[in-house]
Order: C-alpha cells, then structure tokens, then sequence
C-alpha cells in the first residue's frame, strides 16, 4: 500500500525548506525593527469564534472551512479571529494597550486546489490592535512593502476604504439597487450575494460581473466625514513614507468584521492567484468578541506559497544563495573513517556545516556527494595519507589543494580547519 499528499496538502522537502527559512527570517528580522512580538497560537478554534468573527455569509464560512461537526471545532481559516480571542481571553491590554503582533503558520480552508492556491496553506500573520490612527495603516503597509521589497519582490499595493458601520449601509442600499436592477448579468454566486454580501460582487472575478459592476456607485463617494478624513489621512502618510500606492474602490475584502481602510499587495507574475497579501482595518472585532469596547485593530495575511513562488522565479534570473556546505570529509576506508567522523563532528560543534557520507564508498562517490550539497571545501583522507598523518584540502571554487596536517587531538583539527575555512 502507498500513500499520497491528499489533494491540496503539500510536503516541503529540505529543498524548499531553506528557502521558506530564508523567507522566515527576513520576516522576522524586520518585524524586530518594527517592535512585533511573535504570538503562537493553536490550529484548532471553536468553530463559533471563525463564524462569529469572519461572519456568516462569507466564502469562508460558507463552504471553505474544515469543521469537526461533533466536536465543536474547525481549522483555523486565518489567524486575524484566533489572534483577537487570544487578545480578549488574556486581557492583552492591560499589560500595553497597543499590542503589535505576529504569527507564522498553517491555514485551512476548503478550495479547489490549483497553483499558488492551497487547501493547507501558509501564512505571515500581522496585527496591530489597539491603534486607529490612521498613522498605523500607512505604518502597517509600508512594513509589508519593506518585507518584500527585502526579499527582492516587486509588487504594487492597491488600497480602499469601505467605510463604517454609519456610512456603509446607506452605500450598500444604493448597490443592492443597483445590483438588482442587473441581476440576470451577474453570476450564480452574485445572484445570491447581491442580498447577502453586496460588497463582495464589486469583487467578484466573473467577467459579466466585472463588467456589470464598472459603473456601480463608488464607496468613495459615500463615506462618511469621519471615514474620508481617515483615508486622506492614510493616503498623506503613505506618501510621507515613500510608499506608492493605487486606488481601487472594487477592492473590499471577503470578511465582515473590517471597516475603513483594506489593502492587498499584487502581483502580475502569478496567473490568476495575484493576491500575495491582503488585509484592512476592524475596528469593531474585538467588541464583538466580547473584548473592551471601541478597540480598533489593523493587520494582514500574506500568503507563503505565493510568495516562495515569487523568490523561486526570481532566483531562476539571479541564482540566489544556496545553504552550501562549509566542508565534505571524504573518508577512503574504515581507520579514515574513524578519523573523519569525530572531526567533522567538533566543526559542527563549532557552527560550521559540515558534511560526511558514511559507508566508506569510492572517491568518485564520495567527490560526488560533496558537489550536491555543494561543499565549498574538501577534505580527503585516503589510506596512504593517514599513515603519514596528512590530508588533502581542496577548494571546490578555486580547485587549489593544500596538505593538511592530522597531528594533534581532533578538538585541535577542527579549530584549526575552521580558521582556513573562515579565511
Ligand atoms: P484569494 O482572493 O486569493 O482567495 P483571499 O481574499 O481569500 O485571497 P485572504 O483571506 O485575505 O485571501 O488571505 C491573505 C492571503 O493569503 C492571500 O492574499 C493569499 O496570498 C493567501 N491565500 C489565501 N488563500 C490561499 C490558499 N487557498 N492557498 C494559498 N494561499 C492563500
Ligand atoms: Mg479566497
């Protein structure tokens, strides 16, 4: 019997994984400078907090997300819902009313699988909760860009608003009407959503929605003095900052608890999937789930997959880093063996990559070994070598060779094998 990935699951293997570390920690170093705190947070969720918070008739609710019916849980969808209970159960604020967070991990949902589209998939998770200037959004996006101009992708921000609950009904009535007017050329999932989700058919991908909605009132038009002054403000501080930005006021996102400002960084590089990160404003979330009254809250998701697909196709141009090995110990024979392995041990010990193939195979084997993981050294211990106590150093860039003397503890070897690696 043999076993597969189910669809939409995926392995990394230690190929990939180097670069999801690459990815990890240009992440992390740049949310150090950004004072973020790194959050944990479980895979598994009351299934009541993702439809409370996300809302009932979103995509995600409706028919994404992988729930344990009997059990009362689901999958965590997103980490925006976990990260805001995590918030209300422990009280964050009291300790500092402005809590700056991030999470790395899985997410869950049901999808057709396809490129850049997963049913697990990853996630940079980050949230500011407790901030409603509009400082904070311009802070925020100019993070994001910052993180991926970083990892050398160039991408375009778009940005919206869609309001408050104060003047986002009155739009919404406008565009139920208008919507209904033209129904028959909406999709099915549209027909449905004018009543339930309005904003989401603006949008929607379908090439008849798109088209039905080009002339549909623009949200712009109806905010509210409060909202408008926010987003003017948001658009002087992205400028402020350098961040270049475009307006797109068919952008709202798919979940219910956001408000004013919503934002997505895209690509053109990905087919259909061109969303790499996508976030907004929620000012209303933590009331609602159950947390101090009037806490607002900002943050955004960006996929991994997404973007690993973006630093590979960058890296086919510029033949990015590869982890190399400091060094191979290539053992010819058992006594050499004997010698090499607690030498390549103690350069270990010291923090070096090193590299051994155990089993004693040929030299050709072995010089063929050190070439996959790319060993930026060779040491080779043959037979004739041990007995005169020596070895020969090569340098698998220049082909230069040097004997290497064998005498002395194997402590001592190592050290001083690190000085003429680091050299
Ligand atoms: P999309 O329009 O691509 O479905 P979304 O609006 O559902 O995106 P969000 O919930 O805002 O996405 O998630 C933020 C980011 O997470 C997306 O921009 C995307 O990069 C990534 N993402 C979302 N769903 C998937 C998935 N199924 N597989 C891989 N990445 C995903
Ligand atoms: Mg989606």
């Amino acid at each position: 019997m043999k076993f597969k990935t189910a669809n939409g699951f995926k392995d990394i293997l230690p190929d990939e994984a180097a670069r999801w570390q690459q990815l990890e920690q240009v992440a992390r170093d740049i949310f150090r400078r950004f004072g973020l705190r790194e959050i944990r947070l479980p895979l598994l969720e009351p299934t009541e907090l993702f439809a409370r918070s996300i809302g009932e008739a979103t995509d995600i609710v409706e028919k994404e997300m992988y729930s344990f019916a009997d059990k009362g849980l689901t999958l965590r969808p997103e980490a925006t819902a976990s990260i805001a209970r995590a918030y209300v159960e422990h009280g964050l604020h009291v300790q500092q009313p402005v809590q700056r967070l991030f999470t790395i991990g899985p997410m869950f949902r049901h999808e057709r699988p396809q490129k850049g589209r997963l049913r697990q998939f990853h996630q940079i998770d980050v949230e500011i909760i407790g901030a409603s200037e509009a400082a904070a959004d311009a802070e925020l996006m100019a993070m994001a860009q910052m993180l991926l101009n970083e990892l050398g992708l160039h991408v375009s921000l778009e940005i919206n608003s869609i309001g408050c609950p104060q003047c986002r009904p009155a739009f919404r009535s406008c565009l139920v009407e208008y919507l209904q007017e033209r129904a028959a050329s909406l999709c099915e999932d549209c027909k449905r959503r004018s009543s339930t989700n309005p904003l989401r058919v603006l949008d929607c991908k379908s090439k008849g929605c798109k088209e039905t909605v080009q002339d549909a009132p623009s949200i712009l038009d109806s905010l509210c003095s409060d909202c408008d002054a926010h987003f003017t403000a948001v658009r002087r501080g992205l400028d402020e900052l350098g961040v270049t930005y475009q307006l797109n006021r068919f952008m709202v996102r798919g979940l219910d608890y956001y408000v004013r400002t919503t934002f997505e960084f895209t690509t053109t590089n990905l087919g259909a999937q061109s969303a790499v990160a996508a976030g907004g404003r929620y000012d209303g979330l933590i009331e609602e789930l159950g947390g101090p009254k009037n806490t607002p809250g900002i943050g955004f998701g960006m996929g991994m997959e997404r973007l690993i697909l973006l630093m590979e196709q960058q890296e086919q141009d510029s033949k990015a880093a590869f982890v190399r090995a400091d060094l191979f110990a290539a053992a010819l024979g058992e006594q050499a063996a004997i010698f090499a392995v607690p030498l390549v041990h103690n350069l270990r010990r010291l923090g070096f990559y090193a590299a051994i193939e155990h089993g004693s195979r040929s030299l050709k084997a072995q010089m063929k070994q050190a070439d996959r993981v790319k060993a930026r050294f060779t040491l080779i211990i043959g037979e004739q070598e041990l007995e005169r106590q020596e070895a020969v150093l090569r340098n698998m860039d220049s082909q230069e060779q040097s004997t290497f003397s064998l005498q002395g503890p194997t402590t001592e070897l190592a050290e001083r094998l690190a000085k003429l690696i680091e050299e």
